[in-house]
């Protein structure tokens, strides 16, 4: 059966036809780039019998990635679309890792370690408590990592005294994890990068089984992520990008506009094809958003232009604070519910930083109205969720390390810090993990009987479990002996967690605790009969979603909380956009006080602009209607600040008198970068 194309406009259908070398996709919000995607990998196995198999499309959250997959399978038999790999950057990262996981000198079954464990490995090397240091550390480790600079490298190129210190950091850290046999999210990228880039044999096999890549949101991508789609597609260069310069809002964490010049560099026959007709928003809406983004420097000129009515006029409202405000959201998602006929979910609400969802939240339970959370702290984030999983982490890898401690110790079982000690100084020595240590003869006589025996038992009863769970044996499955779900009741039964609640905290807490812990169990039990996972299967899918945001349920009917970063790429009929104020959106974050003058200015324009593009990310995520707010005062730290509109406000265009509030360093100069991208971008 052919593809009907009659859904498509001629330039989505251009898209989707062209298959003669790598196409570009450069367009604006809601222009349909993420639809020329799913048309196309029905196009490739209907029209032109590509194996489904051999399709993978990347996409950047899981949530993204789920969407796309339902897209797909409403499109055609799912029995055709079987097989298609539809994923994010990191699933991907995982499977070539696990397979090739020699090449980096990795187990098969190594740890992947969350962001909390990579930075208590990061304090631990800096020996320093303070919290602003250690994250910066962290995030400029990531940086490099991304940018697929080793720690040589990043030795070299250190120039600030703080960078100096990450790089001497950078080297002990990624010996560290690799005595875990553990890998850090950045990791799950750069890994398979560089596995590629050395081993022209693990390349060549990859390259044959992608026969067609298709990448989602491309201008978010890093060095790493691009080197990785080049990797795969190789000689061939079979593949789609779709993006939006304008939607760029991961500069921070290592992206770089520069992939879509690199792009059409690296490949001076690509067909870059540009879309500009809106079938998401309004006219009013399409309106602001290109108002507020004709504010950034162009790269290329975008007509958006929408065929929908002019639409509701777009509200400003300010409001006394934030209690306030969440209050009147809560209200007036309520009513509008009820006078348009709409259902909850067709209402979200978005916001800048995580902080900003506690009111939120209460609000919507004081009037009862359902609501899912992404893009939060995550449920994979509390402590008591951690503590279980930190025994299947262990069970899944004995040599993680951090996992091992925090197990070993939650709940406490007669191993003290001192035996701890010992033993990591034992285990280092011998270059061993802390598990394996606690086996050894030659750790009797460095510690007593009585500090021995409780880590002996416990070093047998995560043996019991992983023999039951059929563990790994040098990289050859074993069949689990028993299910994933009964080994769960066993082990939280035996290591009697409920009680260690009841002991250790007041009833309530407690009491919500050991809810928390029932979830997980359930969650984990319903997934692993859904989709055959066995323990260790879940173990590794965990910490996945952990990394990515915390819900990976089907939608219910709720009205959707988010931050904006996490709402990238989704549309809502209505969407209320909170905290719209100087200094939260732009959020100037915190000052670098290691550069001059005119690179702390530079930084700030970027800073604005990428502001900016968050802006415009948001406003056009709605449909039919956008309600703004900002508030005149906010709670920083326990006292209150007096709060002005944002800019973007003004830039809006919308004839609010109290958000005149122009910018000031907007007339600095664009980067010449943005000359060069322009010429390649034009050009067609
Ligand atoms: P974003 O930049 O926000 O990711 P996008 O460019 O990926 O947006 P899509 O999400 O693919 O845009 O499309 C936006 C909306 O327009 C979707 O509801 C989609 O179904 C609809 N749409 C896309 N193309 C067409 C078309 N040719 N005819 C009708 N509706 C369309
Ligand atoms: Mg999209």
């Amino acid at each position: 059966m052919k593809s009907d194309l009659s859904h498509l406009n001629a330039a989505q259908r251009e898209a989707v036809l062209y298959l003669d070398g790598p196409t570009l996709v450069l367009a604006g919000a809601g222009s349909g780039k993420t639809r020329v995607i799913t048309q196309k990998i029905g196009y490739l196995i209907r029209d032109c019998g590509y194996q489904a198999r051999g399709i993978v499309a990347l996409t950047f959250t899981n949530k993204a990635a789920r969407e796309m997959d339902e897209r797909v399978k409403s499109m055609m038999d799912p029995a055709v679309t079987k097989g298609v790999t539809i994923s994010t950057f990191h699933s991907l990262g995982v499977r070539i890792l696990r397979e090739e996981a020699a090449h980096a000198g990795l187990k098969q079954q190594f740890s992947i370690l969350d962001s909390d464990d990579a930075l208590a490995i990061v304090q631990d090397l800096l020996a320093t408590t303070d919290k602003g240091r250690i994250r910066g550390v962290q995030q400029t480790i990531s940086l490099w990592k991304n940018g697929l600079t080793d720690p040589d490298e990043a030795a070299k190129l250190a120039a600030t005294p703080n960078e100096l210190e990450a790089a001497r950091v950078y080297r002990s850290y990624n010996a560290t994890l690799s005595a875990y046999q553990a890998v850090d999210f950045d990791d799950l990228i750069a890994l398979p990068a560089q596995i590629f880039s050395l081993n022209p044999e693990v390349r060549e096999k990859w390259q044959a089984r992608v026969r067609y890549l298709l990448v989602d949101e491309y201008q978010d991508t890093n060095v790493c992520q691009y080197r990785l789609v080049q990797w795969l597609t190789g000689p061939r260069a079979m593949f789609t990008a779709v993006g939006d310069d304008d939607q760029a809002i991961y500069a921070w964490r290592g992206a770089t506009i520069e992939n879509l010049a690199n792009l059409t560099k690296d490949y001076p026959a690509i067909r870059v094809i540009k879309l500009e007709q809106n079938y998401r928003s309004s006219q009013r809406i399409l309106a602001a958003a290109n108002q507020v983004i004709s504010h950034n420097p162009k790269l290329f000129e975008k007509k958006l232009w929408s065929e929908h009515g002019t639409g509701e006029a777009i509200s400003v409202v300010g409001m006394d604070d934030e209690q306030t405000e969440a209050e009147s959201v809560a209200m007036k998602v309520s009513a509008a519910r009820f006078e348009k006929q709409a259902e909850w979910r067709d209402f979200a609400i978005l916001y800048r930083g995580n902080h900003q969802a506690r009111v939120v939240e209460q609000a919507m339970r004081n009037l009862r109205i359902p609501y899912t959370v992404s893009g939060g702290q995550s449920f994979f984030d509390k402590a008591e969720v951690r503590d279980i999983l930190s025994y299947l982490r262990l069970i899944a890898n004995d040599a993680d390390d951090p996992a091992f401690i925090r197990a070993a110790t939650t709940p406490k079982r007669g191993i003290g810090q001192a035996t701890l000690q010992t033993l990591g100084q034992y285990a280092g020595m011998r270059g061993i993990s802390l598990f394996e240590a606690s086996f050894e003869i030659g750790l009797e006589a460095k510690l007593n009987q009585r500090q021995l025996e409780p880590l002996r038992t416990f070093g047998e009863f995560i043996n019991r479990i992983q023999y039951r769970a059929g563990k790994l044996t040098v990289g050859q499955a074993v069949r689990p002996v028993e299910a994933a779900d009964v080994l769960l009741d066993d082990l939280i039964q035996t290591i009697d967690y409920e009680r260690y609640l009841y002991d250790n905290f007041d009833e309530k807490p407690a009491q919500s605790r050991w809810q928390n812990v029932l979830e997980l169990i359930n969650w984990l039990k319903r997934k692993s009969e859904e989709d055959h996972m066995s323990l260790f299967d879940l173990v590794q899918h965990v910490a996945l979603i952990t990394m990515l945001e915390r819900s990976d349920d089907k939608d219910p009917d709720a009205v959707k909380l988010s931050t904006l970063h996490a709402s990238k790429g989704l549309e809502y009929p209505h969407v209320y956009l909170l905290g719209v104020e100087e200094g939260l959106l732009p959020h100037m974050g915190r000052e670098d006080e290691d550069v001059d003058a005119a690179r702390a200015a530079d930084i700030l324009v970027e800073r604005v602009q990428e502001e900016r593009r968050l802006m415009y990310v948001g406003i056009t995520r709605a449909q039919r209607s956008l309600h703004l707010s900002w508030c005149k005062k906010r709670r920083r730290a326990r006292e209150d600040v007096s709060r002005d509109p944002s800019r973007f406000i003004a830039e809006m265009g919308l004839s609010d008198p109290t958000a005149l509030n122009q910018a000031a360093t907007e007339s600095l100069n664009p980067r010449a970068r943005l000359d060069m991208l322009k010429s390649l971008l034009n050009k067609k």
